[in-house]
C-alpha cells in the first residue's frame, strides 16, 4: 500500500477560493477570473507549486478527494499552471479516468466511436507522456475495439503491468509525471532561456473533462479577436465538430470561424454560440484587460470555457493590442508602456526584403517570424557560435532544431529549417528571439556529411554560401538583397510618444551622415550625441584629398588639402543642422590614426603613388612610417589634433561657418565640439585655445555672433579619474564606454570576440562588456568621473556615448547615477526611450508605496 503525504494542497477554483498566481500559477488565476466573469469554466481544481513540488520528490498526496470533487466515475484532464505561461510545462493530459467500464458506459451514451476514440488517445497519451513508452508503438490514428485491444496489448508488453484500470492510479501517475517532467534538465533550461527563476514552480489543474464527442453538435476549437502576427482586430481561430482538447487546430474537416470564402464556419454552423462566444472575448478584454485566446468545447450543444491564455503575439502585435487598450480607456497608457519588453522594439524595426529588388529565391517555407537578414550558411549550432565570435553574420540552417540548439540560434543572424511548422522548437524560440525564421522548408535537403543543402531543382548551396531568410514571406534567396528599412506604424508612434512624456533622462543618437540623423529623428532622438566626423572622410572624392593631406610635404600643402576638404566638410554639418532643427549636434573631432586612411595592398599602394605623381618607394615608405604596433593607443583622438593642429582648425571651421549658414535659414544653432580619447587636463587646454581662435576670427569674417560649446570625451581611465581639473574647460563630459571598457580591461575591442564566447561560457565575465556595461569596475569609474566633473563644475553636462547609451541595463546605471542623456545608434533610440520610461515608471511606483 502507498503511504500518502498528508495533503491538503488542492483548492477547489471557485470565484471566491484562495488561489494566487504565486502560488498556482497563471492559467489556475486565470481560470478563477474566468469564472468570477460567469463563463461556462467546467469544475476545476488547482494543486499549488508547494504540492507538485512534493509529487515530484515523492510524496504521493491522496488522490480519492480530489477525483470526489467531480462526482462518481469522473473523466478529468490536467493542465500545466506555471507562473508565467511562456516558461511552457508538460503538455495537457485528457480522459484521465477512462477504463473498460467507462469505454463501455460511454459507448451506451454518445456511441461506440466516439467512446473508442476517447479509450484509444487516452492509452497513447499516458502510454507515451506517462509510462514514457515509444510513441511509434502507440500512433494509430483510427481507433476500433481492435486497435484498443492491440494498444493494451502494447503497453502490456513494453511495461509487464497491464494498462492502469483504477482512476486514481491514473490521476496519480500523470500528476508524478507532470511534476518530474518539470523539474528535469531541459525543462529547467528552457524556461530559464526564457527568464524563469531556476526554482520557479509548476502548479497543476485537474478539470473535469467536457467531451466534445458524441451525436449532438460537439467539438472543440479556439477563438481569438486579434490577428497575432499584426494586433489588429480580427476573429481568428478553428473548430472540428467531434473532436477534444486542440485537435481542433488541425486536421480535415476544420471549421473556421468566421463567414468567409474558404468554405464553412462556425458562424453559420453553430451561429448562437458563435455570439457567446463574441460576447465573452468583449468581456474578457474589457475585465481581463488582455487580449485573450479562448479555448473552447461544444458539448451537445452547450458551450464550455476550458482555458484562456493571453494571445500569443509578435512584439508588433504587442505594441498594437497595448496602445489599442489604452487608447479604449481599458488600461492607463503607463501599463501599456510598461508591458511591451523595450528590446522587443527591435522587431518592429527589423530589416525587410525590398520587395522592389530581384528575388533569386531558391526554397520556400512558411515564414516562421519576420524581419529578413543575410548571412553566410552554417550547419551546426557550434558553427553558429564560431561565426559570431569572428563577428560574421551567419544563417543556422538545420533540419529542424532542439533545445540543445538554443545557444546556436542565439549566435545566429536568421534561422531555416527543412521542418517543422509554426509552433515547432525553431518557430517559436525564434519568434521569442526577434530573428527572422523559415520553418518547414521541405524543397530542400541537407547533407551533413559534405555539408551542402540541395534543393528540389539541383541547385547546391554550401557552408559559408550567403543567403538571405526572409521571415516575413518564407522565402530563401540566394546571396545578398536589397533591403528596406522598416516601416514605422500609428501604435509604434503612440508609445513611443507616450513613453517621451515619462522619459526622464535624454536620449540621443550617434549620427555620423546626414541619414543616419534623419532616422534619428524620426525615432525622436532629442539631438546628436556623437557625430564620428572621420566617416565622413571615406567618401571617394574626398579619401584622395585626405591622403594629400597626410602625405603633404610642408605646411602650404597641408592647409592647401585642407582647404579642399574644407566646404565639404562645412555642408556635412549644414546638413546635419538643418536635419536636427535646432537640437544639439555633438560632433566629435577626428579620431582615428591617420593610416586607416591609406591602402596597405601592393596595388593600393601602387594606385595611390600614380594618383600622388610619387614614387611607390616613396609612398611604401611613408605608410610604413605611420604604422604603429598599437595604433589604438597610439597618436589618435585629441593627440593627433595636438601634433597635426591644422585638422582641428579645418574642423572648427567648417563647424563654426555650418553654424552661421544654417543659423540665417532656420533656428539658431549652437554647436556641441568634443574632443576625443583625452587623458590630460593639458590637452583640452590647448585644444580649447586654438578652437577659441577658430571662433573669434570666423564671428569677425561674418560679421555674426555665435555660441558653441566644447567637451571632453572620457574614454580613457585617466580622464575619468582627473575629471576634476577636465571640467574646468569642458562644458559636458561624453563618456565614451568603448574605449573606456577596451582601457579598463586592457582588452582590445577588435580582438576580444576571439574568446570572449569561452569567458562568458566559463562565467570569467558575467556578459561581453562591450555589450553590456561592467557596472562594476567600468561603471565605477563613470562614477568617479561624473563626481568628480561635477564637484569642480556644477553644470558639467553628463552623457555616455558608447554602444552602451542603448543597453537598458546601462541607462539603469546612467539614471542613477544622474547623467543627463545617453546617445546610442538611432535604431536603438525607441528601445533606450523605452526602457527610460518604464525605470521612471518603476521608480513612482516605488515612491508611492
Ligand atoms: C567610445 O569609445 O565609446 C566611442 C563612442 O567612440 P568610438 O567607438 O568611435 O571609439
Ligand atoms: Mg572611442
Amino acid at each position: 500500500m502507498q503511504k500518502h503525504a498528508d495533503f491538503s494542497e488542492f483548492t477547489v477554483i471557485t470565484p471566491s477560493a484562495d488561489i494566487s498566481v504565486s502560488r498556482h500559477g497563471g492559467r489556475a488565476k486565470c481560470l478563477q477570473r474566468l469564472l468570477r466573469l460567469e463563463m461556462p469554466v467546467p469544475r476545476t481544481v488547482a494543486l499549488s507549486f508547494d504540492a507538485v513540488h512534493r509529487i515530484a520528490a515523492g510524496q504521493i498526496p491522496d488522490i480519492t478527494p480530489i477525483l470526489a470533487e467531480f462526482g462518481p466515475a469522473p473523466l478529468v484532464s490536467v493542465r500545466p499552471s506555471s507562473e508565467d505561461p511562456d516558461w511552457g510545462g508538460p503538455g495537457a493530459i485528457l480522459n484521465i479516468g477512462m477504463n473498460a467500464v467507462r469505454h463501455r458506459e460511454l459507448a451506451e451514451t454518445i456511441g461506440q466511436a466516439a467512446a473508442d476514440l476517447i479509450y484509444l488517445r487516452f492509452i497513447q497519451a499516458y502510454a507515451i507522456h506517462v509510462a514514457r513508452l515509444d510513441p511509434d508503438q502507440f500512433d494509430a490514428e483510427e481507433a476500433s475495439e481492435v486497435t484498443i485491444h492491440e494498444a493494451l496489448l502494447a503497453y502490456e508488453e513494453e511495461t509487464d503491468e497491464a494498462f492502469p484500470q483504477d482512476p486514481v492510479v491514473q490521476l496519480t501517475e500523470v500528476l508524478r509525471a507532470m511534476a518530474r517532467s518539470w523539474e528535469g534538465t531541459t525543462a529547467r533550461l528552457l524556461r530559464q532561456a526564457k527568464g524563469a527563476p531556476a526554482d520557479a514552480g509548476l502548479g497543476l489543474v485537474v478539470q473535469e473533462m467536457s467531451m466534445g464527442l458524441g451525436p449532438a453538435e460537439s467539438g472543440s476549437g479556439v477563438i481569438q479577436f486579434v490577428d497575432s502576427a499584426t494586433g489588429q482586430s480580427q476573429v481568428t481561430g478553428r473548430y472540428l465538430s467531434q473532436s477534444q482538447g486542440r485537435e481542433g487546430l488541425s486536421g480535415e474537416g476544420v471549421l473556421y470561424l468566421t463567414r468567409d470564402a474558404r468554405g464553412r464556419s462556425l458562424e453559420e454552423h453553430c451561429p448562437e454560440v458563435f455570439q457567446e462566444l463574441l460576447k465573452w472575448g468583449e468581456i474578457s478584454r474589457q475585465r481581463l484587460r488582455e487580449e485573450m485566446e479562448i479555448e473552447f468545447t461544444i458539448e451537445a450543444g452547450a458551450l464550455r470555457v476550458l482555458d484562456a491564455v493571453r494571445v500569443n503575439r509578435t512584439s508588433r502585435a504587442a505594441v498594437r493590442i497595448a496602445v489599442a487598450l489604452a487608447e479604449d480607456w481599458i488600461i492607463p497608457r503607463e501599463e501599456a508602456i510598461a508591458r511591451i519588453e523595450p528590446r522587443a522594439l527591435t522587431e518592429l524595426l527589423h530589416s525587410q526584403v525590398d520587395p522592389r529588388g530581384k528575388r533569386d529565391c531558391f526554397v520556400k517555407g512558411i515564414a516562421a517570424s519576420p524581419g529578413a537578414a543575410t548571412g553566410r550558411i552554417v550547419f551546426t549550432s557550434a558553427a553558429a557560435q564560431a561565426s559570431a565570435a569572428r563577428g560574421e553574420a551567419c544563417i543556422l540552417v538545420r533540419r529542424e532544431t532542439t533545445p540543445e540548439d538554443i545557444r546556436g540560434m542565439y549566435a545566429a543572424c536568421a534561422v531555416l529549417t527543412e521542418r517543422g511548422g509554426m509552433t515547432s522548437h525553431a518557430a517559436v524560440i525564434a519568434r521569442g528571439l526577434g530573428l527572422p525564421c523559415i520553418v518547414g522548408a521541405s524543397g530542400m535537403s541537407l547533407d551533413r556529411r559534405t555539408k551542402s543543402l540541395r534543393t528540389a531543382e539541383g541547385r547546391v548551396f554550401r557552408e559559408g554560401d550567403i543567403i538571405t531568410v526572409d521571415g516575413s514571406s518564407g522565402q530563401a534567396l540566394a546571396g545578398e538583397v536589397k533591403m528596406l528599412k522598416p516601416a514605422l506604424d500609428s501604435a509604434f508612434t503612440s508609445l513611443l510618444r507616450w513613453a517621451e512624456d515619462l522619459c526622464d533622462i535624454g536620449i540621443r543618437a550617434n549620427a555620423d551622415t546626414p541619414a543616419d540623423a534623419q532616422t534619428a529623428r524620426n525615432f525622436g532622438a532629442e539631438g546628436i550625441g556623437l557625430c564620428r566626423t572621420e566617416h565622413m572622410f571615406f567618401e571617394d572624392d574626398r579619401l584622395t584629398v585626405m591622403r594629400e593631406m597626410i602625405f603633404a610635404n610642408t605646411p602650404e600643402d597641408r592647409a592647401s588639402a585642407l582647404d579642399q576638404l574644407l566646404p565639404m566638410q562645412r555642408m556635412d554639418f549644414i546638413q546635419l543642422f538643418e536635419i536636427m532643427q535646432g537640437q544639439p549636434v555633438c560632433i566629435r573631432l577626428f579620431d582615428p590614426p591617420l593610416h586607416e586612411f591609406l591602402p596597405h595592398s601592393r596595388d593600393g599602394l601602387r594606385e595611390l603613388a600614380g594618383a600622388l605623381g610619387l614614387p611607390l618607394s616613396d609612398v611604401t615608405r611613408r605608410v610604413e612610417a605611420l604604422t604603429e604596433f598599437n595604433p589604438m593607443l597610439g597618436m589618435r583622438g585629441v593627440r593627433l589634433g595636438i601634433t597635426v593642429p591644422e585638422i582641428y582648425d579645418m574642423q572648427a571651421r567648417a563647424i563654426f561657418e555650418a553654424t552661421v549658414e544654417a543659423s540665417e535659414r532656420g533656428d539658431p544653432v549652437v554647436p556641441e565640439i568634443m574632443i576625443p580619447l583625452v587623458s590630460a587636463k593639458r590637452e583640452v587646454e590647448l585644444v580649447k585655445t586654438r578652437i577659441d581662435a577658430v571662433a573669434a576670427a570666423v564671428r569677425t569674417e561674418k560679421g555674426r555672433a555665435f555660441d558653441y560649446r566644447l567637451g571632453v570625451m572620457v574614454e580613457t581611465p585617466r580622464a575619468a579619474l582627473r575629471a576634476g581639473e577636465i571640467a574646468h574647460h569642458a562644458a559636458f563630459l561624453s563618456f565614451g564606454t568603448n574605449d573606456l571598457t577596451q582601457m579598463t580591461y586592457g582588452l582590445s575591442r577588435d580582438d576580444a570576440g576571439r574568446f570572449m564566447g569561452i569567458y562568458v561560457q566559463q562565467g570569467v565575465f558575467p556578459e561581453d562588456p562591450f555589450h553590456t556595461l561592467d557596472v562594476e569596475g567600468v561603471g565605477e569609474l563613470l562614477h568617479i568621473g561624473a563626481e568628480r566633473g561635477r564637484a569642480a563644475r556644477p553644470d558639467v553636462v553628463l552623457s555616455v556615448c558608447g554602444e552602451h547609451g542603448g543597453n537598458p541595463e546601462s541607462i539603469a546605471f546612467c539614471r542613477k547615477a544622474g547623467f543627463d542623456y545617453v546617445s546610442c545608434s538611432p535604431f536603438r533610440v525607441p528601445v533606450a526611450r523605452l526602457a527610460a520610461a518604464q525605470l521612471n515608471l518603476q521608480m513612482t511606483v516605488r515612491n508611492r508605496r
